[in-house]
């Protein structure tokens, strides 16, 4: 019978998540014989940060006030000021390799997940580079080769951010929401590197609006499946790897009885007609997410 081709993504943000989520999935993914794309985070873990600031607002008031930040930068303001955050990949670098080593495809979250969500918007391009590169080579160092992809943490890209990937010769990035792969146009130019969007929700996103309830979520998620289009679907180690890991197993289960496998994104692209189409990117607000996210 031919099956129908999911692409699994998997976002890793935590320490957490590599730590315990990965070697979870790694093990769920060889007894159910799948190739998936990991997406990693290598940098510091600084996701607790933002709730040491809400603990200290006026703290975080001074310092925009003063803009001593663009002055001095956040790293030089913070040192001494807070533990740094542990370093993902230089911590679990053998959960990595061992994914790698596993046959999936290793690909490139970020270097420090909060820095880029909450600072995407004033970046300048060589910030955005770096920023990149950083992450770029720690895998690159953790597994000998360079990552196959990247993705944006919280689908947060501009067109800048698009240009300066370019020049990493990834195989493919996945930094948006749409229902389509396809080559941006950026400034009047095609690039080429294909975008594969994300399609499906994540479990933050519908849990608990309109009704989804852990009960009911994977019958949801089955009913969002669709045969003949692209499904690309994301899962985070935190949450899929750890807590949801019985759900997630069994929706793996359900999906192959309707007919859906699961696939790595850079096996879905290549098995994609060509040529691709070209389209501009837009930054608008989505259910369930805050802020905005990129869509095609
Ligand atoms: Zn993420």
């Amino acid at each position: 019978m031919k099956t129908e081709p999911i692409a699994l993504r998997i976002d890793v943000d935590t320490l957490r998540g590599t730590r315990d989520g990965v070697p979870a999935l790694l093990k769920l993914f060889d007894e159910e014989k799948i190739k998936a794309s990991f997406f990693f985070s290598v940098g510091p873990d600084n996701m607790g940060r933002h709730l040491w600031r809400l603990l200290k607002p006026t703290f975080l008031l001074k310092m925009l006030r003063t803009k001593a930040a663009s002055l001095y930068g956040w790293d030089i303001i913070f040192k001494g000021t807070f533990w740094p955050g542990p370093l993902i990949g230089k911590n679990f670098g053998d959960i990595i390799k061992k994914s790698d080593a596993s046959g999936h495809e290793t690909c490139l979250h970020t270097w420090d997940h909060h820095y880029w969500q909450s600072k995407i918007d004033s970046l300048s391009p060589q910030m955005i580079y770096d920023e990149i590169e950083r992450g770029f080579t720690a895998l690159e160092k953790i597994t000998g080769k360079p990552p196959v992809s990247s993705a944006v943490p919280g689908w947060k890209c501009t067109e800048q951010v698009l240009l300066e990937k370019e020049k990493f010769s990834f195989k493919y990035n996945s930094d948006c929401r749409a229902n389509m792969i396809f080559l941006p146009q950026v400034q009047g130019k095609t690039l080429t590197t294909p975008q594969i969007p994300v399609n499906l929700p994540t479990y933050d996103e519908v849990l608990g609006k309109n009704g989804i309830t852990n009960e009911n979520y994977n019958n949801h998620m089955l009913s969002l499946l669709k045969p003949g289009v692209m499904n690309v679907l994301t899962i985070h180690a935190e949450a899929e790897g750890i807590s949801c890991l019985g759900m997630f197993r069994e929706f793996v289960r359900q999906a192959r009885e309707k007919g859906f496998d699961f696939a790595t994104l850079g096996d879905v692209l290549d098995a994609t007609q060509k040529p691709l189409p070209s389209a501009s990117i837009k930054l608008e607000e989505i259910p369930g997410r805050e802020g905005w996210v990129t869509t095609a």
